[in-house]
């Protein structure tokens, strides 16, 4: 089915496997600003170039840089039918400009995901990934800024979607398949199904 969704969480809640998870079962595509940003700091693009520098602070990509990433994006064929955007929006601002982005194709958005997770965990499950892939990001004042940043500037946005009644949360810790069976059921309560 057509779903156009939104997922929340704090970096290393699980996000980005939960979201692919989903996406296959929707038949959707998964877009992540942060993989996006990657592919282009490692093809040594001129957008790679522009946000390296912020990425490796910890610190968030200007939305002069951002936006027109993600309405690039947005505007790919493969999204006209729904997409789970994992990373964007971040801030309040970019809330505002992804309402404008799918305003002025005639749409709206129909499901915010909240991944919730426990501040240990996600530092703990970060170190390992970092031990494991390397990411520049993802040492350990880095990931504490990441998270700092995140309580700040993101974690707000959910409380301003359930205002619009559009939030749903699942508890992001457990295994794989549970976390997955329970971001299902909370879809199917805003009549998100496979
Ligand atoms: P992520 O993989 O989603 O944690 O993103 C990694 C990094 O990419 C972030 O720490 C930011 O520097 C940058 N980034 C990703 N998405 C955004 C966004 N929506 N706005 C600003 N910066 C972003």
């Amino acid at each position: 089915m057509s779903a156009r969704m939104v997922i929340l969480g704090p970096p290393g809640a699980g996000k980005g496997t939960q979201a692919a998870r989903i996406c296959e079962r929707l038949g959707i595509p998964a877009i992540s600003t942060g993989d996006i940003f990657r592919a282009n700091v490692a093809g040594g693009t001129e957008l790679g170039r522009q946000a390296k520098q912020y990425m490796d602070a910890g610190e968030y990509v200007p939305d002069s840089v951002t936006n027109a990433m993600v309405a690039d994006r947005l505007a790919a064929d493969d999204a006209a039918d729904g997409f789970l955007l994992d990373g964007y929006p971040r801030t309040e601002a970019q809330v505002h400009e992804l309402d404008s982005m799918l305003a002025a194709a005639g749409l709206s958005l129909d499901v915010v995901l909240e991944i919730t997770a426990d501040a240990e965990v996600v530092v703990q499950r970060l170190l390992g990934r970092a031990a494991e892939q390397g990411r520049t990001d993802d040492t350990e004042p880095v990931i504490r800024r990441r998270l700092e940043v995140y309580a700040e500037q993101t974690e707000p946005l959910a409380a301003l979607y359930e205002q619009r009644g559009l939030l749903v949360r699942a508890d992001g810790v457990g295994a794989l398949d549970e976390v997955t069976d329970r971001i299902m059921s909370a879809l199917a309560t805003r009549g998100v199904t496979a």
